[in-house]
Protein backbone atom coordinates (compact mmCIF):
# COMPACT_ATOMS: atom_id res chain seq x y z
CA UNK A 1 0.00 0.00 0.00
CA UNK A 2 1.43 3.60 -0.69
CA UNK A 3 1.56 5.33 2.26
CA UNK A 4 4.55 6.84 1.72
CA UNK A 5 3.21 10.70 1.12
CA UNK A 6 1.66 10.58 4.41
CA UNK A 7 0.67 14.29 3.71
CA UNK A 8 -2.38 14.08 4.98
CA UNK A 9 -2.22 12.97 8.75
CA UNK A 10 -1.81 15.82 10.75
CA UNK A 11 -5.39 17.33 12.24
CA UNK A 12 -4.15 20.92 9.92
CA UNK A 13 -4.44 18.58 6.57
CA UNK A 14 -7.98 16.65 7.73
CA UNK A 15 -9.53 20.03 8.47
CA UNK A 16 -8.44 21.29 4.91
CA UNK A 17 -9.41 17.61 3.35
CA UNK A 18 -12.59 18.39 5.34
CA UNK A 19 -13.58 21.56 3.99
CA UNK A 20 -12.46 21.25 0.26
CA UNK A 21 -13.30 17.42 -0.65
CA UNK A 22 -16.54 16.05 2.03
CA UNK A 23 -19.41 17.36 0.27
CA UNK A 24 -22.03 18.64 3.33
CA UNK A 25 -25.23 19.15 3.35
CA UNK A 26 -26.26 16.83 0.14
CA UNK A 27 -26.54 12.85 0.00
CA UNK A 28 -25.42 11.09 -2.69
CA UNK A 29 -28.56 9.56 -5.01
CA UNK A 30 -28.63 8.34 -8.10
CA UNK A 31 -24.87 8.98 -8.83
CA UNK A 32 -25.00 13.01 -7.89
CA UNK A 33 -25.00 14.93 -5.00
CA UNK A 34 -28.25 16.56 -3.78
CA UNK A 35 -28.84 19.35 -1.73
CA UNK A 36 -30.39 18.13 1.22
CA UNK A 37 -32.83 21.03 1.28
CA UNK A 38 -33.83 20.61 -1.98
CA UNK A 39 -36.11 17.58 -1.25
CA UNK A 40 -36.45 18.58 2.79
CA UNK A 41 -40.44 19.72 3.66
CA UNK A 42 -39.81 19.13 7.20
CA UNK A 43 -39.21 22.41 8.57
CA UNK A 44 -37.31 21.22 11.66
CA UNK A 45 -34.46 19.59 9.78
CA UNK A 46 -33.08 22.81 8.87
CA UNK A 47 -31.20 22.55 12.20
CA UNK A 48 -27.85 22.07 11.15
CA UNK A 49 -25.99 19.00 12.51
CA UNK A 50 -22.50 19.60 14.05
CA UNK A 51 -19.57 16.93 13.39
CA UNK A 52 -17.34 17.05 16.29
CA UNK A 53 -13.59 16.68 17.32
CA UNK A 54 -13.69 13.93 19.89
CA UNK A 55 -9.95 15.25 21.06
CA UNK A 56 -11.13 18.87 21.91
CA UNK A 57 -14.62 18.79 22.04
CA UNK A 58 -14.62 21.78 19.10
CA UNK A 59 -17.41 21.32 16.11
CA UNK A 60 -15.12 20.55 12.93
CA UNK A 61 -18.23 20.67 10.63
CA UNK A 62 -22.33 21.56 10.78
CA UNK A 63 -24.56 19.98 7.72
CA UNK A 64 -28.46 19.43 7.25
CA UNK A 65 -29.87 15.74 7.45
CA UNK A 66 -31.52 13.96 4.96
CA UNK A 67 -35.21 13.26 5.99
CA UNK A 68 -37.68 10.58 4.76
CA UNK A 69 -37.98 12.37 1.27
CA UNK A 70 -34.89 11.12 0.40
CA UNK A 71 -35.03 7.98 1.35
CA UNK A 72 -38.18 7.95 -0.80
CA UNK A 73 -35.81 9.32 -3.30
CA UNK A 74 -33.43 7.12 -2.72
CA UNK A 75 -35.54 4.10 -3.01
CA UNK A 76 -36.74 4.82 -6.27
CA UNK A 77 -33.19 5.74 -7.49
CA UNK A 78 -31.84 2.04 -5.99
CA UNK A 79 -34.86 0.19 -6.94
CA UNK A 80 -34.44 1.62 -11.28
CA UNK A 81 -30.62 0.69 -10.80
CA UNK A 82 -31.48 -2.94 -9.90
CA UNK A 83 -32.91 -3.59 -12.88
CA UNK A 84 -29.47 -3.65 -14.79
CA UNK A 85 -27.18 -4.20 -12.22
CA UNK A 86 -28.47 -7.37 -10.64
CA UNK A 87 -27.59 -8.98 -13.92
CA UNK A 88 -24.24 -7.10 -14.71
CA UNK A 89 -21.71 -9.48 -15.11
CA UNK A 90 -19.74 -10.58 -12.06
CA UNK A 91 -16.67 -9.52 -13.93
CA UNK A 92 -17.36 -6.26 -14.05
CA UNK A 93 -19.34 -6.07 -10.60
CA UNK A 94 -15.93 -7.09 -9.51
CA UNK A 95 -14.03 -5.01 -11.55
CA UNK A 96 -15.75 -1.64 -9.86
CA UNK A 97 -15.11 -3.45 -6.16
CA UNK A 98 -11.59 -3.70 -7.25
CA UNK A 99 -11.81 -0.03 -8.33
CA UNK A 100 -13.31 1.16 -5.04
CA UNK A 101 -10.49 -0.19 -3.12
CA UNK A 102 -7.52 1.26 -5.49
CA UNK A 103 -9.32 4.42 -4.79
CA UNK A 104 -9.40 4.21 -1.33
CA UNK A 105 -5.81 2.89 -1.36
CA UNK A 106 -4.77 5.97 -3.92
CA UNK A 107 -6.43 8.81 -1.38
CA UNK A 108 -5.56 6.24 1.83
CA UNK A 109 -4.39 9.27 4.04
CA UNK A 110 -7.25 11.64 3.42
CA UNK A 111 -9.27 8.42 4.73
CA UNK A 112 -7.09 8.15 7.91
CA UNK A 113 -6.91 11.54 8.57
CA UNK A 114 -10.58 12.38 8.36
CA UNK A 115 -11.42 9.18 10.68
CA UNK A 116 -8.63 10.27 12.99
CA UNK A 117 -9.91 14.18 12.80
CA UNK A 118 -14.12 13.10 13.48
CA UNK A 119 -13.63 9.80 15.15
CA UNK A 120 -10.54 10.16 17.70
CA UNK A 121 -9.00 7.30 16.87
CA UNK A 122 -4.87 6.78 16.87
CA UNK A 123 -3.49 7.26 13.45
CA UNK A 124 -2.71 3.47 13.41
CA UNK A 125 -6.10 2.65 14.48
CA UNK A 126 -7.68 4.46 11.44
CA UNK A 127 -5.43 2.78 9.29
CA UNK A 128 -6.39 -0.51 10.36
CA UNK A 129 -9.86 0.49 9.64
CA UNK A 130 -9.05 1.64 5.84
CA UNK A 131 -7.13 -0.81 5.25
CA UNK A 132 -9.30 -3.51 6.28
CA UNK A 133 -12.25 -1.80 4.62
CA UNK A 134 -9.28 -1.95 1.53
CA UNK A 135 -8.75 -5.71 1.86
CA UNK A 136 -12.53 -6.54 1.80
CA UNK A 137 -13.51 -5.05 -1.14
CA UNK A 138 -10.87 -6.83 -2.83
CA UNK A 139 -11.58 -10.25 -1.20
CA UNK A 140 -15.20 -9.93 -2.41
CA UNK A 141 -14.26 -9.23 -5.68
CA UNK A 142 -12.72 -12.07 -5.72
CA UNK A 143 -14.97 -14.57 -4.41
CA UNK A 144 -18.27 -13.46 -6.37
CA UNK A 145 -15.61 -14.13 -9.56
CA UNK A 146 -14.68 -17.67 -8.66
CA UNK A 147 -18.52 -18.68 -8.05
CA UNK A 148 -19.94 -20.63 -10.35
CA UNK A 149 -23.16 -19.37 -12.22
CA UNK A 150 -24.03 -23.25 -11.92
CA UNK A 151 -23.86 -26.23 -9.42
CA UNK A 152 -24.80 -29.73 -9.38
CA UNK A 153 -26.25 -30.68 -6.23
CA UNK A 154 -26.03 -34.67 -5.65
CA UNK A 155 -29.42 -36.32 -5.38
CA UNK A 156 -30.18 -40.28 -4.72
CA UNK A 157 -32.83 -39.85 -7.34
CA UNK A 158 -31.59 -41.29 -11.14
CA UNK A 159 -32.73 -39.71 -14.55
CA UNK A 160 -32.81 -36.03 -13.13
CA UNK A 161 -30.41 -33.37 -12.48
CA UNK A 162 -30.43 -30.88 -9.18
CA UNK A 163 -29.18 -27.75 -10.27
CA UNK A 164 -28.00 -24.46 -7.72
CA UNK A 165 -27.29 -20.76 -8.44
CA UNK A 166 -28.11 -17.82 -6.34
CA UNK A 167 -29.65 -14.37 -7.08
CA UNK A 168 -29.34 -11.30 -5.17
CA UNK A 169 -31.38 -10.64 -2.25
CA UNK A 170 -32.55 -6.91 -4.11
CA UNK A 171 -32.56 -3.46 -2.76
CA UNK A 172 -30.86 -3.40 0.64
CA UNK A 173 -30.89 -0.90 3.48
CA UNK A 174 -27.53 -0.64 5.15
CA UNK A 175 -27.23 1.24 8.42
CA UNK A 176 -23.73 1.70 10.25
CA UNK A 177 -22.51 2.45 13.82
CA UNK A 178 -19.32 5.41 14.54
CA UNK A 179 -16.80 3.03 15.61
CA UNK A 180 -15.11 1.59 12.39
CA UNK A 181 -16.83 3.91 10.06
CA UNK A 182 -14.88 2.61 6.76
CA UNK A 183 -14.43 -1.52 7.72
CA UNK A 184 -18.40 -2.20 9.01
CA UNK A 185 -19.40 0.03 5.52
CA UNK A 186 -17.34 -2.31 3.61
CA UNK A 187 -18.74 -5.43 5.28
CA UNK A 188 -21.66 -5.01 4.33
CA UNK A 189 -21.32 -2.86 1.02
CA UNK A 190 -19.02 -5.34 -0.94
CA UNK A 191 -20.87 -8.31 -0.45
CA UNK A 192 -23.83 -6.79 -1.33
CA UNK A 193 -22.37 -5.13 -4.81
CA UNK A 194 -20.75 -8.35 -5.61
CA UNK A 195 -23.86 -10.00 -5.00
CA UNK A 196 -26.20 -8.04 -7.74
CA UNK A 197 -27.85 -5.54 -5.00
CA UNK A 198 -27.90 -1.94 -5.00
CA UNK A 199 -27.69 -0.15 -1.52
CA UNK A 200 -29.22 2.74 0.64
CA UNK A 201 -26.09 3.35 3.00
CA UNK A 202 -26.53 5.28 6.04
CA UNK A 203 -23.54 6.02 7.89
CA UNK A 204 -23.83 7.47 11.70
CA UNK A 205 -24.43 10.73 11.75
CA UNK A 206 -21.47 10.99 14.55
CA UNK A 207 -18.91 9.90 11.62
CA UNK A 208 -19.96 11.33 8.56
CA UNK A 209 -17.08 12.82 7.18
CA UNK A 210 -14.67 9.42 6.19
CA UNK A 211 -18.24 7.85 4.70
CA UNK A 212 -18.99 11.32 2.71
CA UNK A 213 -15.62 10.51 0.81
CA UNK A 214 -16.87 7.50 -0.05
CA UNK A 215 -19.47 9.06 -2.14
CA UNK A 216 -16.84 11.13 -3.82
CA UNK A 217 -14.88 7.27 -4.83
CA UNK A 218 -17.80 6.06 -6.12
CA UNK A 219 -18.58 8.75 -8.60
CA UNK A 220 -14.44 9.20 -9.55
CA UNK A 221 -15.00 5.27 -10.52
CA UNK A 222 -18.10 5.77 -12.77
CA UNK A 223 -20.26 3.18 -10.56
CA UNK A 224 -23.29 2.92 -12.26
CA UNK A 225 -26.17 5.28 -11.00
CA UNK A 226 -28.73 4.38 -8.24
CA UNK A 227 -26.51 1.14 -7.14
CA UNK A 228 -25.00 3.04 -4.26
CA UNK A 229 -27.03 5.82 -2.45
CA UNK A 230 -25.23 7.80 0.96
CA UNK A 231 -27.77 9.32 3.13
CA UNK A 232 -26.58 11.22 5.95
CA UNK A 233 -29.32 11.11 8.35
CA UNK A 234 -30.19 9.92 11.82
CA UNK A 235 -32.91 7.78 13.46
CA UNK A 236 -35.64 9.12 11.17
CA UNK A 237 -34.14 7.82 8.18
CA UNK A 238 -32.73 4.78 9.51
CA UNK A 239 -37.09 4.13 10.56
CA UNK A 240 -37.94 5.29 7.15
CA UNK A 241 -35.24 3.09 5.37
CA UNK A 242 -36.00 -0.37 7.36
CA UNK A 243 -39.54 0.39 7.44
CA UNK A 244 -39.74 0.91 3.50
CA UNK A 245 -41.99 -1.49 1.60
CA UNK A 246 -39.34 -1.67 -1.66
CA UNK A 247 -36.27 -2.30 1.04
CA UNK A 248 -35.84 -6.25 0.32
CA UNK A 249 -33.34 -6.65 3.07
CA UNK A 250 -32.14 -4.71 6.11
CA UNK A 251 -28.36 -5.04 7.56
CA UNK A 252 -27.99 -3.21 10.71
CA UNK A 253 -24.82 -2.94 12.91
CA UNK A 254 -24.95 -0.66 16.41
CA UNK A 255 -26.54 -1.33 19.86
CA UNK A 256 -28.91 -3.73 21.00
CA UNK A 257 -31.82 -1.20 21.88
CA UNK A 258 -31.86 0.09 18.11
CA UNK A 259 -31.45 -3.55 16.90
CA UNK A 260 -34.84 -4.38 18.66
CA UNK A 261 -36.70 -1.21 16.48
CA UNK A 262 -34.66 -2.01 13.27
CA UNK A 263 -35.81 -5.89 13.20
CA UNK A 264 -39.72 -4.59 13.89
CA UNK A 265 -39.27 -2.09 11.57
CA UNK A 266 -38.44 -4.80 8.87
CA UNK A 267 -40.78 -7.09 10.20
CA UNK A 268 -43.82 -5.26 8.58
CA UNK A 269 -43.23 -6.78 4.77
CA UNK A 270 -41.25 -9.67 6.20
CA UNK A 271 -37.74 -8.08 5.34
CA UNK A 272 -34.39 -10.05 5.52
CA UNK A 273 -32.53 -9.27 8.06
CA UNK A 274 -28.86 -8.96 9.41
CA UNK A 275 -27.80 -7.90 13.02
CA UNK A 276 -24.67 -7.32 14.49
CA UNK A 277 -25.43 -6.46 17.98
CA UNK A 278 -23.44 -5.34 20.95
CA UNK A 279 -20.79 -7.47 23.07
CA UNK A 280 -19.45 -8.12 26.20
CA UNK A 281 -16.83 -10.95 25.25
CA UNK A 282 -14.16 -12.42 27.69
CA UNK A 283 -10.86 -13.23 27.74
CA UNK A 284 -10.07 -16.38 29.84
CA UNK A 285 -6.36 -16.82 30.83
CA UNK A 286 -5.01 -20.28 31.98
CA UNK A 287 -2.50 -20.82 34.23
CA UNK A 288 0.16 -22.07 31.83
CA UNK A 289 -0.08 -18.44 30.21
CA UNK A 290 2.89 -16.50 29.33
CA UNK A 291 1.95 -13.51 31.83
CA UNK A 292 3.18 -10.69 29.71
CA UNK A 293 1.96 -11.94 26.35
CA UNK A 294 -1.54 -12.35 27.85
CA UNK A 295 -1.15 -8.55 29.54
CA UNK A 296 -0.51 -7.37 26.15
CA UNK A 297 -3.82 -9.46 24.63
CA UNK A 298 -5.80 -7.90 27.50
CA UNK A 299 -5.10 -4.79 26.97
CA UNK A 300 -5.65 -4.80 23.39
CA UNK A 301 -8.51 -6.72 23.73
CA UNK A 302 -10.00 -3.88 25.97
CA UNK A 303 -8.23 -0.86 25.37
CA UNK A 304 -7.86 -0.53 21.75
CA UNK A 305 -10.35 2.42 19.79
CA UNK A 306 -10.83 3.23 23.74
CA UNK A 307 -12.84 0.28 24.24
CA UNK A 308 -15.45 1.18 21.65
CA UNK A 309 -15.42 -2.21 20.02
CA UNK A 310 -18.01 -5.04 19.49
CA UNK A 311 -15.94 -7.31 20.29
CA UNK A 312 -13.86 -5.92 22.98
CA UNK A 313 -12.71 -8.32 25.45
CA UNK A 314 -14.23 -6.56 28.45
CA UNK A 315 -14.63 -9.25 30.92
CA UNK A 316 -11.24 -11.09 32.34
CA UNK A 317 -11.28 -14.48 33.77
CA UNK A 318 -8.33 -15.38 34.78
CA UNK A 319 -6.53 -18.15 36.62
CA UNK A 320 -6.65 -17.71 40.31
CA UNK A 321 -2.90 -19.26 40.60
CA UNK A 322 -1.32 -16.18 38.75
CA UNK A 323 -3.87 -13.67 39.26
CA UNK A 324 -1.52 -11.53 41.68
CA UNK A 325 1.11 -11.52 39.44
CA UNK A 326 -0.71 -10.85 36.11
CA UNK A 327 -2.19 -8.01 38.23
CA UNK A 328 1.30 -6.18 38.96
CA UNK A 329 1.98 -6.72 35.27
CA UNK A 330 -1.57 -5.63 34.04
CA UNK A 331 -1.43 -2.23 36.33
CA UNK A 332 2.10 -1.26 35.49
CA UNK A 333 1.43 -1.80 31.35
CA UNK A 334 -1.95 -0.13 31.68
CA UNK A 335 -1.01 2.74 33.91
CA UNK A 336 1.95 3.35 31.08
CA UNK A 337 -0.24 3.51 28.31
CA UNK A 338 -0.06 6.63 26.35
CA UNK A 339 -3.83 8.65 26.48
CA UNK A 340 -4.11 11.50 23.89
CA UNK A 341 -4.48 12.80 20.79
CA UNK A 342 -5.14 10.71 18.01
CA UNK A 343 -2.66 12.68 15.09
CA UNK A 344 0.27 11.90 17.61
CA UNK A 345 2.05 9.02 16.77
CA UNK A 346 3.11 8.40 20.18
CA UNK A 347 -0.69 8.09 21.33
CA UNK A 348 -1.75 4.38 22.29
CA UNK A 349 -5.54 5.40 24.20
CA UNK A 350 -7.47 7.87 21.90
CA UNK A 351 -11.17 10.16 23.21
CA UNK A 352 -14.29 8.77 23.32
CA UNK A 353 -16.30 9.24 19.78
CA UNK A 354 -18.61 11.83 21.95
CA UNK A 355 -19.55 13.76 24.36
CA UNK A 356 -22.67 10.74 25.36
CA UNK A 357 -20.24 7.80 25.23
CA UNK A 358 -17.66 9.55 27.30
CA UNK A 359 -21.12 10.46 29.51
CA UNK A 360 -22.03 6.43 29.04
CA UNK A 361 -18.24 5.64 30.63
CA UNK A 362 -18.70 8.10 33.40
CA UNK A 363 -22.15 6.11 34.45
CA UNK A 364 -20.91 2.76 34.71
CA UNK A 365 -17.30 4.39 36.72
CA UNK A 366 -20.31 6.11 39.02
CA UNK A 367 -22.27 2.29 39.10
CA UNK A 368 -18.70 0.86 40.00
CA UNK A 369 -18.41 3.57 42.82
CA UNK A 370 -22.07 2.29 44.16
CA UNK A 371 -20.89 -1.29 44.09
CA UNK A 372 -18.14 -0.59 46.16
CA UNK A 373 -15.85 -2.37 43.66
CA UNK A 374 -12.32 -3.01 43.90
CA UNK A 375 -10.69 -0.63 40.94
CA UNK A 376 -7.09 -1.54 40.03
CA UNK A 377 -6.37 1.29 37.83
CA UNK A 378 -7.86 4.10 36.12
CA UNK A 379 -11.73 5.11 36.84
CA UNK A 380 -11.38 8.87 36.23
CA UNK A 381 -12.61 10.93 33.49
CA UNK A 382 -9.96 13.56 32.53
CA UNK A 383 -10.19 17.11 33.08
CA UNK A 384 -10.26 18.55 29.60
CA UNK A 385 -12.21 19.64 26.69
CA UNK A 386 -11.93 16.25 24.80
CA UNK A 387 -13.63 13.27 25.60
CA UNK A 388 -10.99 11.15 27.46
CA UNK A 389 -11.62 8.59 30.04
CA UNK A 390 -8.31 6.52 31.82
CA UNK A 391 -7.86 2.75 30.82
CA UNK A 392 -10.13 0.89 33.74
CA UNK A 393 -10.01 -2.47 35.02
CA UNK A 394 -12.25 -3.62 38.00
CA UNK A 395 -10.88 -6.95 40.59
CA UNK A 396 -13.07 -9.49 42.35
CA UNK A 397 -16.05 -8.22 40.09
CA UNK A 398 -19.55 -10.22 41.25
CA UNK A 399 -21.56 -11.85 38.45
CA UNK A 400 -24.34 -9.73 39.71
CA UNK A 401 -22.77 -6.46 38.95
CA UNK A 402 -23.65 -4.27 36.21
CA UNK A 403 -20.48 -4.13 34.83
CA UNK A 404 -19.87 -7.53 34.66
CA UNK A 405 -23.47 -7.85 32.65
CA UNK A 406 -23.68 -4.77 30.77
CA UNK A 407 -22.30 -3.36 27.45
CA UNK A 408 -19.99 0.06 28.73
CA UNK A 409 -18.29 0.29 25.25
CA UNK A 410 -15.39 2.14 26.34
CA UNK A 411 -12.00 1.39 28.01
CA UNK A 412 -13.57 -0.45 31.16
CA UNK A 413 -12.63 -4.24 31.87
CA UNK A 414 -13.98 -6.10 34.83
CA UNK A 415 -12.68 -9.27 35.83
CA UNK A 416 -12.81 -12.57 38.33
CA UNK A 417 -10.63 -15.57 39.00
CA UNK A 418 -11.50 -19.57 38.18
CA UNK A 419 -9.72 -22.60 39.34
CA UNK A 420 -11.08 -25.32 36.85
CA UNK A 421 -11.36 -24.95 33.03
CA UNK A 422 -15.23 -25.43 33.32
CA UNK A 423 -16.00 -22.69 35.88
CA UNK A 424 -13.82 -20.50 33.27
CA UNK A 425 -16.25 -21.89 30.50
CA UNK A 426 -19.77 -21.30 32.13
CA UNK A 427 -18.17 -17.68 33.62
CA UNK A 428 -17.14 -16.96 29.65
CA UNK A 429 -21.05 -18.02 28.83
CA UNK A 430 -22.38 -16.19 31.65
CA UNK A 431 -23.87 -13.45 29.22
CA UNK A 432 -26.81 -12.39 27.12
CA UNK A 433 -23.95 -11.44 24.61
CA UNK A 434 -21.64 -14.18 22.54
CA UNK A 435 -19.70 -12.22 20.17
CA UNK A 436 -16.04 -13.25 20.77
CA UNK A 437 -13.85 -14.64 22.94
CA UNK A 438 -9.90 -14.66 23.46
CA UNK A 439 -8.19 -18.04 24.96
CA UNK A 440 -4.68 -17.58 26.33
CA UNK A 441 -2.97 -20.83 27.25
CA UNK A 442 -0.02 -22.47 26.30
CA UNK A 443 -1.52 -25.88 25.62
CA UNK A 444 -3.15 -25.45 22.40
CA UNK A 445 -5.36 -28.65 22.35
CA UNK A 446 -6.76 -27.12 26.06
CA UNK A 447 -7.41 -23.90 24.45
CA UNK A 448 -9.08 -25.76 21.35
CA UNK A 449 -11.43 -27.72 23.69
CA UNK A 450 -12.49 -24.52 25.63
CA UNK A 451 -12.96 -22.86 22.10
CA UNK A 452 -15.78 -25.62 21.34
CA UNK A 453 -17.78 -24.82 24.43
CA UNK A 454 -17.03 -20.85 24.62
CA UNK A 455 -20.02 -19.45 22.61
CA UNK A 456 -19.08 -16.73 20.36
CA UNK A 457 -19.10 -15.99 16.46
CA UNK A 458 -15.06 -15.57 17.06
CA UNK A 459 -12.32 -16.92 18.80
CA UNK A 460 -8.87 -16.28 19.00
CA UNK A 461 -6.28 -18.29 20.92
CA UNK A 462 -2.84 -16.27 21.79
CA UNK A 463 -3.60 -13.53 19.50
CA UNK A 464 -4.60 -10.20 19.10
CA UNK A 465 -7.86 -9.42 17.49
CA UNK A 466 -6.80 -9.99 13.93
CA UNK A 467 -10.36 -10.06 11.49
CA UNK A 468 -9.51 -11.61 8.05
CA UNK A 469 -11.83 -11.24 5.10
CA UNK A 470 -12.32 -14.64 4.76
CA UNK A 471 -13.59 -15.51 8.47
CA UNK A 472 -17.20 -15.31 9.08
CA UNK A 473 -18.15 -12.34 11.56
CA UNK A 474 -21.43 -12.30 13.74
CA UNK A 475 -22.25 -13.48 17.20
CA UNK A 476 -24.74 -15.93 19.07
CA UNK A 477 -27.39 -14.98 21.38
CA UNK A 478 -28.56 -11.06 21.43
CA UNK A 479 -24.83 -10.58 19.99
CA UNK A 480 -26.86 -10.34 16.54
CA UNK A 481 -28.56 -12.60 13.48
CA UNK A 482 -26.33 -13.58 10.62
CA UNK A 483 -22.78 -13.61 9.63
CA UNK A 484 -20.73 -10.75 7.93
CA UNK A 485 -17.77 -11.82 5.88
CA UNK A 486 -16.53 -14.27 4.39
CA UNK A 487 -18.52 -16.69 1.95
CA UNK A 488 -21.41 -16.46 4.58
CA UNK A 489 -20.78 -12.39 4.44
CA UNK A 490 -21.97 -13.13 0.37
CA UNK A 491 -24.67 -15.35 0.93
CA UNK A 492 -26.26 -13.01 3.69
CA UNK A 493 -26.82 -10.75 -0.18
CA UNK A 494 -27.82 -13.59 -2.38
CA UNK A 495 -30.58 -16.58 -1.76
CA UNK A 496 -30.44 -20.05 -3.67
CA UNK A 497 -32.17 -20.96 -6.42
CA UNK A 498 -32.45 -24.70 -7.49
CA UNK A 499 -33.50 -26.10 -10.85
CA UNK A 500 -34.70 -29.70 -11.46
CA UNK A 501 -34.69 -31.13 -14.85
CA UNK A 502 -34.06 -34.29 -16.91
CA UNK A 503 -30.85 -35.98 -16.94
P1 LIG B 1 -26.64 2.92 17.55
O1 LIG B 1 -27.51 1.73 17.65
O2 LIG B 1 -26.92 4.09 18.39
O3 LIG B 1 -26.68 3.48 16.02
C1 LIG B 1 -26.35 2.64 14.93
C2 LIG B 1 -26.98 3.21 13.67
O4 LIG B 1 -28.40 3.09 13.77
C3 LIG B 1 -26.69 4.69 13.43
O5 LIG B 1 -26.43 4.88 12.06
C4 LIG B 1 -28.01 5.36 13.84
O6 LIG B 1 -28.24 6.58 13.20
C5 LIG B 1 -29.02 4.32 13.38
N1 LIG B 1 -30.35 4.39 14.00
C6 LIG B 1 -30.71 4.96 15.18
N2 LIG B 1 -32.03 4.77 15.40
C7 LIG B 1 -32.52 4.06 14.35
C8 LIG B 1 -33.81 3.53 14.01
N3 LIG B 1 -34.87 3.69 14.79
N4 LIG B 1 -33.93 2.80 12.87
C9 LIG B 1 -32.86 2.59 12.07
N5 LIG B 1 -31.62 3.09 12.33
C10 LIG B 1 -31.44 3.80 13.47
O7 LIG B 1 -25.15 2.37 17.74
P2 LIG B 1 -23.80 3.20 17.83
O8 LIG B 1 -23.80 3.94 19.13
O9 LIG B 1 -23.58 3.95 16.57
O10 LIG B 1 -22.70 2.01 17.88
C11 LIG B 1 -22.37 1.33 19.04
C12 LIG B 1 -23.05 -0.02 19.11
O11 LIG B 1 -22.79 -0.77 17.92
C13 LIG B 1 -22.53 -0.89 20.24
O12 LIG B 1 -23.59 -1.49 20.93
C14 LIG B 1 -21.69 -1.95 19.54
O13 LIG B 1 -21.55 -3.15 20.24
C15 LIG B 1 -22.41 -2.10 18.26
N6 LIG B 1 -21.52 -2.65 17.21
C16 LIG B 1 -21.61 -3.97 16.88
C17 LIG B 1 -20.75 -4.52 15.94
C18 LIG B 1 -20.81 -5.98 15.57
O14 LIG B 1 -20.16 -6.38 14.61
N7 LIG B 1 -21.54 -6.82 16.29
C19 LIG B 1 -19.78 -3.71 15.34
C20 LIG B 1 -19.71 -2.36 15.70
C21 LIG B 1 -20.59 -1.85 16.64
Amino acid sequence: MNTANATYLTRQKAQQVAQEEVVLNAAYINGDWVAIDSLTTDSDNKNSHALYDPNSGEIIATTRLCSSAHVESAVSAATQAYASWSHTDVSIRARYLSAIAESMEQQFDKLVGLSVLNNGKPIEEAKIDVGDAIACYRYYADLITDQATWSEVSTLESGIRLLKTYAPVGVCALITPWNFPMVTTAWKLAPALAAGCTVLLKPSEVTLLPELMLGNILSQIGLPQGVVNILPGAAEVGAAMTSHPLIDKVSFTGSNAVGEKVMSQAAKNVKDISLELGGKSAIVVCADADIDHACDLIIGGIFTNAGQICSATSRLIIHQSIAESLFETLKAKTTSLQIGDGFDTETQVGPLVSKQQLDQVKKYVDIAATEQLTCLTGGKIVDSAGYFATPTIYTDVPTTSQLWMEEVFGPVLVSTTFTEASEAIRLANDSKFALAATIVSADETVALEMALQIQAGHLWINEQQTVLPEAGWGGFKQSGIGRELGGDGLSAYQKSKHVLLTQ
